[in-house]
């Protein structure tokens, strides 16, 4: 097993369809015992509930600093330690530069930037003392490419964003055994994509993709396995595409 014994909390990890569940199952089957970390609407104690025994769910809100200490607070008191983050939580908005609101700008850099930054405030203490910590962002083709396929390009920028925010915790946090890193996945067919892409739309772009067929959320899931465990013990700083070679450079 991978990560025997360790504690992987995840963000935005309670869509049972979504990138964060699918990783929280294939971590808990890697021997971690996970925390899914969500809004009250997700109810992420139902999700943590479905990978079985000894995992947790907690309601917090990503872009509120207090919600994201109370809740590593919580996972230290239960658990007694945190040794990897997934920063996954995101939303998007498939609008263009010019119909981009004041409003529109705040929340998804909120949720995906802000919302890294708070909870790898709220993991380091912890990881520091321990000497030892893997912290994973959620990143996207979109931020690389200039747009994926529905985010508009604010929701590029907070993506664009996370790589650099990651890149430097990790220069910064690399002498006291943390290390960071990011994904960028492709168009993965998640809720995020549901209902918005008829089959014709995906066969089309799936012609466009070298491995011919759009993500799935096991994709992602295993890139983050592999993150997070020792098998990539000497990553650091690394942006990891999962992009079926959609973009190659
Ligand atoms: P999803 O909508 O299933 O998951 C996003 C989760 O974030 C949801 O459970 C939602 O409740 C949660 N969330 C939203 N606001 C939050 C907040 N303020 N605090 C805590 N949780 C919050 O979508 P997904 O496709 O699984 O996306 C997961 C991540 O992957 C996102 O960051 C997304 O931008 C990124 N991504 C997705 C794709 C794709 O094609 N699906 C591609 C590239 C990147």
């Amino acid at each position: 097993m991978l990560l025997k014994d360790k504690v992987a909390v995840i963000t935005g990890g309670a869509g049972i369809n979504g990138l964060g569940f699918a990783t929280a199952r294939q971590m808990a089957a890697q021997g971690a015992r996970v925390v899914i970390l969500d809004l009250e609407r997700a109810n992420p104690a139902a999700a943590a509930a479905q990978l079985g025994s000894g995992h947790l769910g907690l309601v917090a809100d990503v872009t509120d600093k207090a919600s994201c200490d109370a809740a590593i607070a919580q996972v230290l008191q239960t658990l007694g330690r945190v040794d990897v983050l997934l920063n996954n939580a995101g939303i998007t908005q498939p609008v263009k530069t010019l119909e981009i609101t004041g409003a529109d700008y705040d929340r998804i850099l909120d949720v995906s930037l802000r919302g890294t930054l708070y909870m790898s405030q709220a993991v380091l203490p912890a990881m520091r003392a321990q000497k030892q910590g893997s912290i994973i962002c959620v990143s996207s083709v979109s931020a690389q490419r200039g747009g994926g396929i529905f985010g508009g390009p604010h929701y590029s920028a907070a993506k664009a964003g996370v790589l650099g925010l990651a890149r430097a915790m990790a220069r910064e946090f690399g002498t006291e055994g943390v290390r960071v890193n990011c994904i960028t996945p492709g168009l993965i067919e998640t809720d995020i994509t549901q209902g918005k892409l008829t089959d014709a739309k995906k066969a089309e772009i799936a012609e466009t993709i070298p491995l011919a067929r759009l993500g799935r959320p096991a994709d992602v899931a295993g890139a983050c396995v592999f993150l997070a465990s020792d098998l990539s013990a000497y990553c650091t700083g690394i942006t990891l595409d999962v992009n079926g070679g959609m973009l190659i450079h």
